[in-house]
């Protein structure tokens, strides 16, 4: 983004605005107009550009047994005119199920209707091509950001991009940008944690991935912004209930990410639910003002499921669907994902008619679809390519996959014992020992990913990897592949098994969940898996735990006893294999985690937490814990090696608007093994005309070091990475001191 410089007076002290005054994007096309789509447009009906902003979901043309029913299929396309179509019905499909449904769907919007417009189809790819048997699935956007590897995110979203286009499909609704900012979210594995900037660093990388080669490209797809804004943090912690974002935080958190990819994302949906009391769905100010006008977003924006329909049914801002429909469109929304009936299209057609809706309105949003349609190449061949499909299931994509859970996989305790032996006999027990969908998580062959059967046989359980790596007969276990069967659980069974193991390795977390289902109403880890752990502590032996989990699950109980502690987040398809790596030190852990890990429920505070959360009184000190107590902080990840900082050195100690503060830092790897390692740059501003955080992450940096090598890396920072919101919601930079902090490395320098 560029950014326009506007000094202004603040107090006694010279500030600098930053406005947002956009660069066009490369990729934008300056003959905007397509002459294809405005010859459309002139001839289309009301009732055919309704259909066009119309989405429905597959399950609606699906027979009991799973076929398509032409003649539902029909009905939709040709009478009412429909122009997209999402999702799947239940499961995942392979290639050719893909292909010859999308090949009848097509054959009817291109062969029977008037204007033979082809269909938009749209799926969630999110961690890969969740929904095309076979296809690989990576780890889930927690796990990215803890390899702290953009290239990797960029690498993965490719490979997730040729693969769905190999399934015919060109739009995938991905990535999603929400700050992770509240744990007991059930989207919060979706998320890359709690830094705004490294959504936006990894958004940016996934989004360019999916768009780079062109969308008629075999290797594109039409990426999706999503959820804006503000769908991460809900206040109950519950999926699409309302969230409470003063104007301050939303621009310092949420919205940079948003702001960082408007000009290069197709299409945005929009956040469920509420900020603020009011429903982004309805919201002319977070779509005209803020996407429109000051992010300059020019793509498609569709709705998140049913959220028009939401507007009359939960949020209650409209008192009838009727007057749902006009409030959503004239908000903003370009296309409903209805997504099961044609209430919207009727409704729309009606307001229309009795001027409710212009069609300036109207026109717009169809130039939109219309546009993308045209860019995807739909009009050109509307059909999956054969082509395309070479770029399916390639052997490399394995390794890639590999790479991606060995790089997340935080190490989070180790008190000497990691790596193991491969010679020791484990006992490997908890529900996440013999589970394929805990390590996959939301949107892995179905949506809730829980579907044992539906994962490829290929796809190793921590057991199995297990026996691989060591051999089956120094594995003892009775893990069962339910995650919630009582005898992964069994303390009999551990008890009578300890005596012949060297060492027990509880495989702990949570079960596979997506959205709402996965609600919780505390962060602690279940009892029976508390249970089992105090119990392993019992028998004397050393316990090591393995944390397959969406979010971070409190253990401040067990956390003492354990001997080793190996966060997994949802590690995917080689989740098992890179977990073994790390275990027994065939691969030297390097992630760093996403979020703060907090010891207590009610001891919420992120990294970039106020000076002034810390707050306690001198007397009487009742309240010990002084507000911040975490677990684990924000960028811990432990390593097989040590790695040693030094020489922070900055190259000037007083910065001005249109500087670069060069930052260098020599660090050596002093241990005995090789390794990847990320640097985390923080800026901490000491005062502020708003309290200022703690400190904010600013930069971020994957690098290589054989054991004993020694290396400078280096850092270039400007005066935007030490800009803030103020009270009146500008963006500005202060005059001031500022520190920079590497680890255990800071730098004081001055900004005036
Ligand atoms: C989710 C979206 C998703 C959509 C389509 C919704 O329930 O919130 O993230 O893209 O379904 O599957």
């Amino acid at each position: 983004m560029k950014i326009c410089l506007t000094p202004i007076l603040i107090g006694l002290s010279l500030a600098i605005v930053l406005a947002g005054c956009k660069e066009k994007s490369p990729s934008e096309n300056p003959n905007k107009q397509s002459q294809l789509v405005e010859e459309l447009i002139a001839e289309m009906s009301l009732e055919e550009k309704v259909g066009q902003m119309t989405q429905l979901t597959l399950s609606m043309f699906m027979t009991d047994q799973n076929e398509l029913d032409i003649d539902k299929i029909r009905h939709a396309i040709v009478t009412k005119k429909v122009g997209s179509i999402l999702n799947v019905n239940g499961r995942a499909l392979s290639i050719s199920e893909w292909h010859t449904l999308l090949n009848k769907i097509q054959d009817i919007a291109t062969k029977e209707t008037n204007l033979k417009i082809p269909i938009l189809y749209g799926i969630d790819a999110i961690h890969g091509t969740s929904y095309t048997q076979d296809a690989t699935l990576f780890p889930h956007n927690i796990g990215m950001a803890a390899t702290r590897n953009v290239n990797l995110v960029g690498k993965i979203s490719k490979i997730t991009a040729m693969e769905t286009r190999a399934s015919g499909i060109r739009w995938n609704f991905d990535p999603a940008l929400g700050a992770g900012r509240q744990p007991l979210w059930s989207r919060f594995e979706e998320t890359f944690g709690e830094s705004e900037h490294i959504a936006a660093e990894m958004g940016l990388s996934a989004i360019r991935a999916y768009e780079e080669d062109g969308l008629k490209s075999r290797t594109a797809v039409a990426s999706c912004m999503k959820h804006f804004i503000g769908y991460s943090n809900p206040r109950s912690g519950k999926d699409r209930t309302p969230a409470y974002i003063p104007d301050i935080e939303l621009r310092e958190f949420y919205l940079p990410a948003f702001e960082e990819v408007a000009q290069y994302s197709s299409t945005a949906m929009i956040n469920s639910g509420e900020i603020n009391g009011m429903p982004l769905h309805g919201s002319k100010y977070y779509l005209q003002s803020i996407l429109r006008d000051e992010l300059g977003f020019e793509g498609l924006v569709v709705t998140d499921w049913e959220d028009i329909k939401r507007l009359f049914i939960r949020h209650k801002i409209a008192s009838s669907p009727k007057e749902a429909v006009r409030i959503g469109i004239n908000a903003g929304i370009d296309m409903s994902m209805v997504p099961s009936d044609y209430s919207f299209t009727d409704f729309l057609i009606e307001l229309v008619n009795e001027g409710k809706v212009s069609m300036q309105t109207i026109d717009a949003s169809v130039r939109r679809i219309l546009k993308l349609k045209e860019d995807l190449g739909l009009f050109d061949n509307p059909y999956p390519e054969p082509e395309a499909v070479k770029n399916f299931g390639k052997k490399e994509y394995t390794q890639a996959a590999l790479q991606a859970a060995r790089e997340s996989i935080t190490l989070l305790k180790n008190n000497g014992g990691l790596p193991l032996s491969k010679k020791s006999k484990v006992l490997l027990m908890g529900p996440a020992a013999n589970n394929k969908g805990c390590l996959h998580g939301s949107w892995s062959f179905t949506w809730q990913g829980d579907n044992e059967n539906n994962y490829p046989a290929s796809t190793k359980t921590l057991l199995d990897a297990l026996k691989d790596k060591i051999g089956v007969e120094s594995v003892i276990s009775n893990a069962h592949t339910d995650f919630n069967h009582p005898s992964n659980t069994d303390i009999s069974y551990l008890k009578s098994k300890a005596t012949n193991s060297d060492v027990i390795v509880l495989a702990l977390g949570e079960v596979s969940y997506a959205e709402s289902p996965g609600g919780i109403d505390n962060l602690e880890l279940d009892a029976n898996q508390i249970n089992l752990a105090k119990a392993a502590f019992k028998t004397g032996k050393p316990v090591i735990a393995l944390l397959a989990q969406g979010r971070p699950r409190v253990i401040s109980e067990i956390e003492p006893g354990l001997d080793g502690i190996v966060n997994l987040y949802r590690p995917a398809s080689q989740g098992a294999n890179a977990t073994m790596d790390i275990l027994f030190g065939d691969y030297n852990p390097s992630g760093k985690l996403p979020y703060t890990y907090q010891r207590n429920t009610g001891d919420i505070l992120l990294y970039d937490r106020k000076g002034s959360d810390e707050f306690k009184e001198i007397s009487p000190d009742v309240y010990a814990g002084g507000g911040y107590n975490p677990q684990w902080p924000f960028g811990h990840g432990l390593s097989y090696t040590d790695y040693k900082y030094d020489r922070l050195e900055l190259n000037k100690s007083i910065i001005s608007e249109g500087d670069k503060l060069k930052i260098s830092l020599t660090i050596q790897n002093i241990g005995n093994m090789d390794g990847l390692h990320s640097v985390d740059l923080f800026i901490k501003d000491h005062y502020a005309s708003i309290s200022p955080s703690f400190m904010r992450l600013r930069k971020f940096q994957k690098v290589q070091l054989k054991k004993g090598e020694s290396i400078t890396v280096n850092f270039t920072v400007l005066p935007k990475d030490l800009s803030m919101i103020n009270e009146v919601g500008d963006r500005v930079i202060e005059p001031g001191t500022f520190s920079i902090i590497i680890g255990d490395q800071i730098a004081e320098f001055q900004y005036q």
